[in-house]
């Protein structure tokens, strides 16, 4: 016979198991899932053919999707997949991704509030594990304000928190402040909270349309290769409190700023996703200003934007800002205008215009490409290897280039050949 029992709100699968196997007086999860699969009238099935999580759902008295999409870490890690991206979460013609990753945690350490513990006793006689406190990067419990509490045991979900009290260590009051106070982690995990209650995973390749256009709206880099544009990596680094961010993503613990970090700075590029989600919501979280704009953007409620050349799209730079821009031959760290205050803000202002940097260093010869591109009508590629880029970095160059370019081009190459015949002229 099975003692079944009613899961709590925001129970973690794996508490409710503990619980399941405490109720039944057995000692080990392996037991208690042989005891549900004699009850179900699945014994004879492998747990590939029942994983664990379907029999919890079994006990429970819950359909299988349901009780992913309310017990289990699942719909966050698998939040954006290119791993079967058509299977919603909790869907049993994927078996074996809930056989593998169906209870698998979503960070290192076993997280709980000692206040909400207390006030479970009070209430219910007994506490648990709560699955929102198992989300990366949640430092602090959002109802009491409170740092939370962690053991490094992974099994100890199969006790009670309160078992756990002594041996566990506090979140520093300092790091809990931060993370209530700072608006990227709270959009960080407002988004992840979210994206819990989707039904299905986020395909990266629906993602890589409006993702370009927000990294290139911001005078970001949209690729890997050289250019004068920030790297998206280092606007991710610099977004977040150090410590925090090594806590979600210890990757960032060797980054430099001004080196590639694939895993970020390639995003646009990967046909398969990362292994986490973490760098894909941590992107969202650094490039959009709110919540509700991060999941808009990611879940597609609002059509990804094309990036148009036309004279409404972008505003019509004046004619003493394009006389520089001729004069500089497109060079934007050579334009010293009054009216920027850095030239991060000419160059994000400059490409907004449709005037990108046209610099020519051991990076890449940009003017080179672009003259050869949209004067001579070479082909892109070939304009690409003039230049000495990679395609990637030079359709980055092409998209930003508004309609107006052509004389502006005919001016500089004008000048250009000037230049390169005045030291064959007599003096
Ligand atoms: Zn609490």
């Amino acid at each position: 016979m099975l003692i079944r029992l009613i899961p709590f709100h925001d129970e973690l699968d794996r508490s409710y198991l503990g619980r399941l196997m405490r109720a039944n007086g057995l000692r080990t999860a392996t037991e208690i899932q042989i005891l549900i699969a004699q009850w179900a009238g699945l014994a004879n099935k492998s747990r590939r053919e029942a994983p664990a999580i379907e029999l919890l759902a079994l006990a429970a008295g819950i359909k299988l999707n349901e009780f992913v999409l309310a017990h289990s870490t699942l719909p966050f890690r698998r939040s954006i997949t290119s791993y079967r991206p058509e299977v919603k979460h909790g869907c049993t013609e994927n078996k074996d991704t809930l056989f593998i990753s169906g209870m698998r945690v979503a960070r290192d350490e076993a997280y709980f509030c000692l206040s909400c513990a207390q006030t479970d006793i009070d209430e219910h006689g007994m506490t648990y594990w709560r699955r929102s406190h198992q989300l990366p990067g949640r430092m602090a419990c959002e109802f009491h304000e409170s740092p939370l509490r962690f053991v490094n045991e992974k099994l100890k979900f199969y006790q009670s928190p309160m078992d756990c009290i002594e041996e566990s260590i506090s979140v520093s009051q300092g790091l809990a402040n931060v993370t209530m106070a700072h608006d990227g982690i709270k959009r960080f995990l407002g988004i992840s909270s979210a994206l819990m209650s989707n039904r299905s995973p986020i395909s990266p390749k629906e993602l890589q349309l409006g993702l370009r256009y927000r990294i290139t709206m911001l005078g970001l880099r949209t690729h890997c290769s050289q250019s004068g544009a920030p790297l998206l990596s280092d606007h991710l680094t610099n977004s977040f409190p150090r410590e925090w961010l090594l806590s979600v993503f210890p990757d960032s613990a060797n980054k430099r700023h001004g080196e590639v970090m694939a895993k970020v700075d390639a995003m646009l590029q990967l046909s398969v996703s990362t292994t986490s989600a973490v760098p894909y919501l941590l992107v969202y979280s650094a490039l959009f200003d709110s919540i509700e704009e991060g999941l808009s953007a990611l879940k597609g409620a609002t059509p990804a934007i094309p990036i148009k050349r036309t004279r409404n799209h972008r505003r019509k730079p004046d004619d003493n800002l394009l006389n520089d821009y001729v004069q500089t031959r497109g060079v934007h760290k050579l334009m010293q205008r009054q009216e920027f205050i850095d030239k991060l803000v000419i160059s994000a202002y400059l490409d907004n215009v449709g005037l990108p940097d046209l610099i020519e260093d051991e990076t890449g010869l940009n003017l080179s490409a672009v003259l050869s591109f949209f004067l001579n009508r070479k082909s892109l590629s070939e304009s690409a290897k003039i230049g000495g880029l990679s395609i990637d970095a030079f359709e980055d160059i092409v998209r930003k280039i508004g309609c107006h370019i052509q004389p502006i081009l005919k001016k500089i190459a004008a000048n250009v050949v000037v230049e390169c015949q005045s030291p064959q002229q007599p003096s």
